[in-house]
This record gives C-alpha cells, structure tokens and sequence, in this order.
C-alpha cells in the first residue's frame, strides 16, 4: 500500500498502521548504475516489507540525501547532513499526525549519522520511530553487491559493460581519506569494490536475505513498542 495512492480518507480509516519511508540519495555509483541506486534500493526493499507486513505503508522516498563525500563526480545532489536531519524530523513529526509509528528506510551509508541524530531526537520528543539500515559484507560502494541489486531491481539501467573495478580495501580502511578529500581521491570511477561476477540471481538472494532481516527488526521493534 503506498500512501500516495491514498485519498485522505482513506488514511483516517487506517489504524495501528506504520509509515515507512524509504531514505536514498541522488548521487554517482560508478560509470555502470544509475544515481537513483540507494533510493531505487530503499523503494524495494521497504514494498518488500509492505509485502510482508498488513500494517506498512510506504510514504514517497526521500531521493535527496547526505552525499557530500561524492561531490566531485557530475550528477550528485546534496541537501548535507544538518539538512537532513532537520527534514527527517520535520517529516517524521508530521507524518505521526497521522500514523501510530514511523520507520526509516536507509539505503545509503552516508546517511546514517543524521539519520541517528534525527532518531534520537524524534524518541525524546515521545515519537515511536525506528531505523533499518541494510548492510552487505565488504563491497561497500558501486561494487558486486549494489550491481547485483540493480541488475535485479532495475536491469535496464545497468551499463554493465561500463562496470570497473575500484579499490578493494575494506571501508574502514578507505575511510580517514575518503572522510577527508572525497570518493575521487580514492576512486577515480567512483566504484569501491568490484562489481565482478555480480547478477540478477545473486541479487534476488540479497533482497531476499536483507528483506528477512529487516523484518525481524521490525517484528521486535512492534513488540517492544507500547
Ligand atoms: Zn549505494
């Protein structure tokens, strides 16, 4: 259920619902993805969610996000992380005018901090608000695991024959570089890791295993929620 689709009174019916609300970002994932990967990525895995639960409802994504890091590559929008954090608990108190319970939907690592920051304000204010921010092993950017996503998402978008590899250093080694001068400093193309070997059959598997989890964080958050 998209709560676009929605007439107003429509929504007013509803009770003991959940909005959840994808969180993405416009920004460079190599010369092979699309910069709507991480908000395409956020949009599937929050309707698999709906799929599973009765009670979500999936808000509009937020396409826009915190993605200063890739600044240097064309393409990239940024609203920065105060922004960010400022949207989000605009929108998460608006839209508790309407819902019982608002989730976030992360698809984007860059987010993360101002996403948390928001959180932990909105749970002060008494909002019943909660994250789920999927994570894959290694791989961290553009690499094997976000082509095989997209190429099970969203195969007509992925110039797979443009797909190079980028560093293969873990993300904590990259990281005091990349939080200093930028993905570019690290990676010319804007990959990090390797999209080799990368495709639709593993990414079915990845949504499937991401999608499982995601649930049973949501399960225990709805228990432990008053
Ligand atoms: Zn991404």
């Amino acid at each position: 259920m998209r709560l676009a689709d929605l007439s107003w009174p429509e929504v007013a019916e509803q009770a003991g619902m959940i909005l959840a609300l994808p969180v993405g970002a416009t920004e460079q994932h190599g010369p092979h993805l699309p910069l709507s990967t991480d908000t395409d990525i956020a949009v599937a895995l929050t309707e698999r969610l709906a799929a599973r639960r009765t009670d979500v409802v999936v808000a509009p994504p937020l396409a826009i996000g915190s993605s200063g890091e890739h600044a240097a590559f064309p393409g990239t929008l940024s609203i920065g992380r105060d922004v960010l954090k400022l949207a989000l608990i605009e929108l998460v108190r608006s839209a508790r005018l309407s819902y019982d319970a608002v989730l976030l939907v992360s698809a984007h690592g860059g987010n993360a901090a101002p996403i948390s920051a928001a959180v932990r304000q909105l749970r002060d204010e008494g909002h019943d608000v909660a994250v789920v921010a999927p994570r894959w092993e290694g791989d961290p950017h553009a690499g094997r695991a976000e082509t095989s996503l997209m190429l099970a998402l969203r195969p007509e978008l992925v110039r797979i024959d443009r797909a190079v590899a980028g560093p293969t250093q873990s993300l904590t080694d990259l990281l005091p570089r990349l939080k200093a001068e930028g993905v570019r400093a690290v990676s010319e193309s804007g990959v990090l890791g390797d999209p080799t070997g990368a495709s639709a059959i593993e990414g079915n598997q990845l949504l499937a295993a991401i999608t499982a989890t995601m649930s049973d964080e949501v399960a225990s958050w709805r228990m432990a929620s008053p």
